[in-house]
């Protein structure tokens, strides 16, 4: 096995163009995984861990190499929320938001809180340059991105400023180490503009757009407009049932989750 390790970015993009199928690798906690389930073991490896430009966060842009062992100790809220509920400390040190959104697995813990603030995706190559993907464009589908031949995720790209309120949790079967049942990120603005964003109840992030529209428009939601906001949540969902749960709890807990972070947006002061 042939495995580079190159210290800049341009040098990263011109081994992946020069060997497109070769395997990238960046805290490796889905690519080992992977080996032990049997993939045929990577004749050529490109290591990102030491490219300085993956590691770097400015306001709002986050390197695709950022773990989340920092994006748990960064600005209060959504993705720091996500971040800690992520595997063990281990998985926390090594594991990158790049990587997350790269493997895009229906349960990615980011994806929800990517999907609600509406962030994208940037991406570059040596021959193509950048582009700057929106979230609903990239997640194509269970594990699948619209990630082309050479493309690296070089940074998730944040709007700057981030809605006043944002709040993440996920449902599993125990507190911690745990794949989501269920998983949700909500938002809201000042102006009462709310979003919100469901993770492992379809093939990719979703947003639940009757259930935003509905409640934006309300100033200071009662107790019935919260239950409809919580069905609206629920009706959306396309959830299906597997080992860790079924089709129905999923769909009444995906209601039930949103509902309670949107309480906790509506009672939190400005970030
Ligand atoms: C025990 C355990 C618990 C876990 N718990 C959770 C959890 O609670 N929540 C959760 O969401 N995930 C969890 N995971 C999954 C995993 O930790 C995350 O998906 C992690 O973010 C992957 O990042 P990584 O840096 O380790 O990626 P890697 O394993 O290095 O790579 C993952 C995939 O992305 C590709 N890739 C990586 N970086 C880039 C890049 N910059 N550009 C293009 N492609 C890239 C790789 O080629 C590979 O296909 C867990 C994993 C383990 C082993």
């Amino acid at each position: 096995m042939d495995c580079e390790h190159p210290h800049h970015l341009d040098a990263a993009l011109a081994a992946l163009g020069d060997d497109p199928a070769a395997t990238v690798l960046a805290g490796g906690t889905d690519v080992m995984v992977d080996l032990s389930f049997g993939q045929p073991h990577p004749v050529h490896v490109i290591a990102l861990r030491r490219v300085v430009e993956s590691a770097e966060w400015q306001e709002g842009r986050i390197g695709a190499g950022v773990t989340y062992r920092r994006l748990e100790r960064g600005p209060p809220g959504a993705l720091a929320q996500a971040s800690r509920t992520v595997g063990s400390p281990q998985i926390r040190n090594t594991g990158t938001i790049g990587g997350n959104v790269a493997t895009a697995s229906p349960a990615g813990d980011t994806l929800p809180v990517i999907a609600a603030c509406d962030a994208a995706i940037e991406v570059a190559s040596r021959d193509g340059g950048v582009r700057v993907v929106s979230w609903a464009d990239f997640f194509t589908g269970v594990k699948q991105t619209s990630l082309r031949p050479g493309e690296l995720v070089t940074a998730i790209v944040f709007p700057d400023p981030m809605p006043a309120h944002h709040e993440f949790a996920k449902i599993g079967v125990r507190n911690a180490m745990v794949i989501s049942m269920v998983s949700a990120c909500v938002t809201r603005s000042e102006d009462g503009t709310t979003r919100v964003a469901l993770g492992s109840v379809a093939p990719t992030p979703l947003r639940a757009t009757a259930a935003e529209e509905m409640i934006s428009a309300e100033t200071n939601p009662g107790e019935s407009a919260l239950t409809e906001f919580s069905r609206l949540v629920s009706a959306a969902v396309r959830p299906i049932t597997d080992h860790r749960g079924t089709e129905s709890y999923r769909r009444h807990a995906s209601g039930v989750l949103a509902r309670r972070l949107l309480e906790r947006c509506l009672r939190r002061e400005p970030r």
